[in-house]
This record gives structure tokens, sequence and C-alpha cells, in this order.
């Protein structure tokens, strides 16, 4: 059930005013994401109307609207992703982070109690609207259909149109957003306040804002379709070396002929063939003679590089049509010239100038932040932890873009405050999520892929980030009305990730999964199945099977009635299988210490509450410090073995661990009282400070801040 729209406050706080339309209402735009993302028939002619449509559109959204308050109050909340309370008190105590340490000593400093799971898209769901995740419906970053089994992307569900003799649409084909509930800011913007919103997660597609700003963050995909597909171009790669990696990326041979070697760029799936094909766009390399230099060429685009360089951003087109070509934008570095010659690509983002589909509201502007900043990344996944995983890029070049990217973020969010100051600001940096993700086997020795001489070269790589975040907030905080209040919020903290934990191969050996072929070695599946064509678990008897799990920590009964081959009877039967396995997984234990693996194990109905249940996992499984779902069950799979070594380089954790020791930050420049502040609170407290009423009933309470703010250093 979605909250309905809440025209009552509109009424009677705000006059009228030009009418934006959003992307969900209309749907014309959210076609062209299907074209994107899906194969379709689409007839050329179709494509005209649908152009044309999106002119219209995109015309349309030239009217702009003004915000009706005057700027007097203000609100600032920083979202730090996956910052984690207890490194910051280390760090603080350490004198390394000035800025928090005189918020935590003029203002507050508590951890802040996060969703279960303590997963990003979760937790932010649950912050923007008040509500649990029973209420908002965004439960993991996967849901599963349970009339296929097959997992989906959470964040967003997709609609498909219908068309009159295949060419005239009768209904406009959809992208919705799937977290239901009303956020803070919209609720805020709707009573006449100017706000602007950066890099918010699961805002695809965009909610509009009335006289404000959005650029969605987590959530919006590359033009390929999915979180973020890097290509690493090698004359090192065998044959059977290319393809798809498990995790995000696209290997490419490269055939050298006299210093030069052509390819082609694999781009967005194209929507005029009935069959699953891609786009392609052809690319050239070519070694200087003194091999120490490359020059790409694409598109009549080129740069000469030299090893260890990162080009400007290029644009890559992909024509799908004389009236449709699909823009998106990417950078190249040069890892190698010679003797072999070795080219990380970055993601194809979608082109902020020319988005094939919104990524933010107005839509133009984040053609206004190029005009302003300089091309920026679109893509929600926003630092390339995937090359770093796969190991097809080092840990420098992965900092340095990282870093450069959360220095834009910072001077975006800085001018804004400057040059245009809301009311309210809400701005998100991933950066701290994506750098402890893969930076946390240097903090802890026992991990298995610690490497002293990495540690001794990048151990410092969190730190840094968390003191990059900490220059942040002191220029923010200065940027800042004198009186205006400063919350800093993180989603979850971390954990040390040293061992997976193959949930699907736990229920089928202990009998609550059958597998056709028992011990049939199944091929490793990898991230662009999960995308694309792949066949979820096809060894496994659903007409014997009592139980199967999906995404990061959640574990699904097969119910008669509702799964499509369901085995299972509600009432009695339901409760003593989902009592056995939740007994059973508390008792599993590390073959290697003997120790406990699960923290938790709760119980859907007991946890979760509202109007999304029927999305609701039956048994969310909560790991303890060390351990997680294994990247194989995250894809699905059935591997052997039930504790695996991570031999990854994503080291750190917390996406299924419990949320009593995984809790985020809190800082304000306010004294708070609370003792245990959650990020369910953090809606309500805004929406209190700018009095505006909340748009229905939380989950969230609203904190008793102190009147005074600090004073401006
Ligand atoms: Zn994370």
């Amino acid at each position: 059930m979605r909250t309905p729209h809440r025209a009552s406050i509109r009424a009677s706080r705000a006059p009228p005013r030009v009418r934006f339309p959003s992307t969900d209402e209309t749907g014309v735009l959210t076609m062209v994401h299907l074209m994107l993302v899906q194969k379709r028939n689409l007839t050329p002619k179709l494509i005209l109307v649908a152009s044309a449509l999106i002119l219209g559109f995109l015309l349309a959204s030239c009217h702009r609207t003004t915000a009706t308050r005057p700027v007097t109050k203000q609100v600032v909340v920083l979202g730090f992703d996956g910052a984690d309370p207890k490194l910051a008190a280390k760090w603080i105590a350490e004198g390394k982070l000035p800025n928090l340490a005189r918020l935590a000593a003029q203002g507050s400093f508590k951890p802040l109690e996060t969703t279960n799971p303590p997963e990003s898209p979760v937790a932010w769901a649950s912050f923007a609207t008040g509500l649990n995740p029973g209420g908002t419906g965004i439960f993991d970053f996967l849901k599963r259909d349970p009339q296929t089994y097959l997992p989906e992307l959470a964040l967003v569900s997709r609609q498909k149109g219908k068309f009159l003799w295949g060419m005239v649409p009768v209904r406009m084909p959809k992208v919705t957003n799937e977290r239901s509930g009303v956020p803070f800011y919209k609720a805020v913007a709707d009573a006449g306040y100017k706000t602007t919103v950066i890099r918010m997660p699961l805002e695809f597609p965009p909610t509009a804002l009335p006289g404000g700003k959005l650029w969605a963050g987590l959530g919006v995909p590359d033009l390929r379709g999915t979180w973020g597909t890097f290509f690493y171009f090698s004359s090192d790669l065998t044959q059977w070396d290319v393809g798809d990696t498990e995790f995000g990326g696209k290997l490419v041979r490269l055939e050298l002929n006299d210093n030069h070697a052509t390819s082609m760029v694999e781009g967005p799936v194209d929507p005029t063939k009935e069959k699953f094909t891609r786009l392609s766009i052809p690319i050239s390399f070519r070694v200087s003679p003194d091999g120490q230099s490359v020059t790409v060429e694409l598109q009549g685009q080129t740069a000469t590089l030299h090893e260890h360089q990162w080009s400007n951003w290029f644009h890559a087109r992909f024509r799908v049509n004389p009236f449709l070509t699909l823009s998106s934008i990417c950078q190249f570095y040069i890892l190698q010239a010679s003797p072999d010659l070795r080219v990380y690509m970055s993601p194809l983002n979608l082109d902020p100038e020319k988005p094939p589909i919104p990524m933010s509201s107005p839509a133009d502007y984040t053609s206004e932040l190029v005009k302003k900043h300089g091309p920026v990344k679109t893509l929600g996944w926003w630092h390339d932890t995937w090359a770093l995983n796969e190991e097809r890029i080092d840990e420098g070049v992965f900092l340095e873009d990282c870093w450069r990217t959360m220095d834009q973020w910072r001077d975006i969010t800085l001018d804004e405050l400057k040059n245009d100051p809301p009311s309210l600001l809400v701005s998100v940096s991933t950066a701290t999520d994506s750098v402890s993700h893969m930076f946390f086997r240097l903090l802890d020795p026992t991990h298995p892929r610690y490497d002293a001489d990495l540690a001794a070269k990048y151990g410092d790589a969190v730190e840094k980030t968390y003191e990059r975040m900490d220059d942040a907030v002191g220029q923010i905080m200065r940027a800042m009305k004198p009186e205006g209040t400063l919350i800093i919020v993180s989603d979850h903290g971390f954990h040390s990730w040293r061992k997976g934990f193959n949930t699907n191969t736990w229920l089928a050996e202990n009998g609550f999964m059958t597998l056709k072929e028992p011990g049939a070695a199944e091929q490793p599946k990898n991230l662009d199945q999960l995308f694309g064509q792949g066949s979820f678990f096809p060894n496994t008897d659903w007409s014997r099977t009592q139980a199967y799990a999906v995404g990061l920590g959640q574990i699904y009964l097969n119910l008669i009635g509702r799964e499509k081959s369901g085995a299972v009877h509600s009432g009695p039967e339901a409760e003593a299988i989902l009592k056995a396995i939740h007994d059973r997984l508390l008792a599993v234990r590390d073959p290697d210490t003997h120790e406990p693996v699960i923290q938790n194990v709760y119980y859907g109905k007991e946890i979760f509450h509202g109007g999304r249940m029927s999305d609701a996992p039956e048994l969310q499984v909560d790991f303890r410090d060390g351990y997680r779902t294994s990247w194989q069950t995250s894809l699905g799979a059935v591997p052997p073995g039930i504790v695996v070594a991570n031999l990854k380089k994503w080291s750190g954790d917390h996406c299924a661990s419990d949320p009593s020791d995984t809790q985020g930050i809190f800082f304000s420049n306010q004294r708070v009282g609370a003792l245990h502040p959650s990020i369910l609170d953090i809606a309500p407290t805004v929406l209190k400070l700018l009095s505006v009423p909340p748009p229905a009933q939380l989950d969230g309470n609203a904190l008793e801040t102190s009147s005074g703010a600090l004073s401006q250093p």
C-alpha cells in the first residue's frame, strides 16, 4: 500500500504554483529507462512518438516553481554512509577530527540506532520517511518474485506499457520508486520551504520538490542498466579470461597490431530488438612508438595519456535509430602502456547533460551542475569498488578517484549553501562506506586478505576518508546560516568481514531445501546474470523445498498459495518450520573456531510492521562480527561448503550484521537529550524544527534539541 498523496498539506500551507510533473506521474521518461534496461519490441515509429513525448516533457519541465517562504531558519542534514561511531570516537580522541570533536564537545555525538538489517537502502529509506522497513517496503537491495523465485532490485519496479498496433502507447511503461512513505524533504518543500537534496539514496526516479532541487544518488543505474559495470581493456587477457567478472566488470581482450588495437564498448540493451542484444560502439587505442603513452579514440574524441594518467570525461553515445540516441559519459585510466596495454574504463554514467531519464528534479539540475562544476558522475554507486574488488585497478587508483569525487560532492554542497541557500539542505556522501568496504582488511591483521606491505601504504585509507569528512563538515558549518541547525548521520556502522556463510547450502544440507542433483557442480554465478538473463535456483526441487534465501540476510518460506510451487501450508506447519530454522541457525558453529556464526535470527512479523508486510521476509538472519552471507549466496547460488573464507578485497561489511552492534553516527550542533536516537527519528526531528506537520503516523519520534546553536568557528 502506498501512502496517499498529502494534498492536505499542500492545500493548507502553500499557495498554488506551477505544476512540475514528476517522472512517476508522466511515465514518459521512464519508458526510455525501460528501453534501456529491458528488452522490448519497439518500432522506430514508436520511438519517434516516444521521442516527441519526451521533448514535450523536457519543454514542460522548463516551468520552474519557487519556494514561498523566506530562508530564515536553516536545517542542514549531512549523511556519511557507513561512518562508524567507534572509529569516529577513536579518531576524535586522537585529535584527528577537530570539527567533529567540537560538535561532540559542545553539541551532541551519539551512536545512532539503525534498521534491521543495517543496510544502506533499508536505512536510508527509513531515514527519509521515519518509517520502519515494514512501512517503506525496502528490506534489502533485493526482493524476490514469489511467482518466479527470481531476485529483483528492491528499489524500483517496472511496469510494461501497452501499445496499439505496436506503435501508439495506450499505457505508458513506468518505473516506480518502490520506497513507500513521504520523505521529510518532500513534506518540507510542499510546505513552501526552499529545499535542496544532493545525492539522496532511493530517489530514482526522483521525487519532485516544489521550488526545490533534488539529485538522486544510490539507485541510479548506469547506461547498461546495472549498478556500475567497469571495463578492462587489455592485451594481457587470454580468450578464456574475457567476459563478465563475478561482480560488475567486463574484461575485453586487445590484440595489438603495430601498436594499435581496436575493440568495442558494449553498452545498453537495444530496445528495438526482440532478442537480448546490446548496442556497441568502436574504440581504439594507439601506443606511442616509445611505449610511454596511449592515444584513446572514441567517436571522434581523443586523448593522449601517459601511464597512470586519467583522461577527461568522454561522451559515449549509442544510437538506437535516427530518432533516439542514448548518451553516457565515461573516463579512462592508463594502467600500463607497454609491454602490455592495460586500460581501465569507468562505468557508462548516464549523461548528466542529456540524461536518457532524469536523475534530478528539475530534470535539468544535473545539467546545471555540469555547467558549474564540470562533468559529474551520475551513477548511484558512486565509487568503483567493483574494479578494485576484481583486482583490475589498485588501491591508489581507487582512492584517487574516490577522494576526487568526494571533494566534488563537498564543493557542490558548499556552493548550494553559499550561492543559493535553502531552508533545508540534505546531502549524502558515500565515500566513507565505499572506502570502509574495500580497506577494512588493512585494519584487521586477522583478515584473510590482510597484507602488511599494503597496510603500510594504505592502512590509513579509512582514517584519511574520515579526515576528509571532518574537513567537509568544518567548511559546511562555516557556510551555514549562523543560527542554523546541523545534523550529521550515518545509516550504519561497520565490521570486518572475514568469512562468508552459504545460507542456501545450509538450508539444503539441513533438509529445508531439496536439490534435484545433490552435489552437482554448479557454475559460479556473476552479477551480470542478476541483472541479465540468469536463472536462479536451477537445481532446486521446489515441490520438496520449504525455504529459500535471497539477498543478504533474508529467508522466505515456500508457501502454498503465494510461491509458484509452494510446498508449505500457512499456519502450524509454517510456524514449526520457521522455528526449526531459527533454532538450528543459532546453533551453527564455525568449524575452525567453534564460535557461533549467527548473532540473531528474527521473525519478520515481530520486527516489521506496516503496509508493506507482503514483501517482508519470514526470517531476518543477522551475523556476528566477522561473518556475512557469502558472495555466491547473494547471487542465488548453492555452492559447496557452508562457512567459507572471504578472499575478496571487499573486506568490511554491515549488510547482514545485527543492528545492536552496527549503529551509525549522530552529531549535531544542538544538544540532544535522547540517549539512543534512532535513524527513524531524523525525519520527525527535521519536520519539528521547521514546524511542518508529519505527513503520516511515523515510527520515529522528534528528538528534543536545545535552542541555541554553536557559535561559528
Ligand atoms: Zn555499505
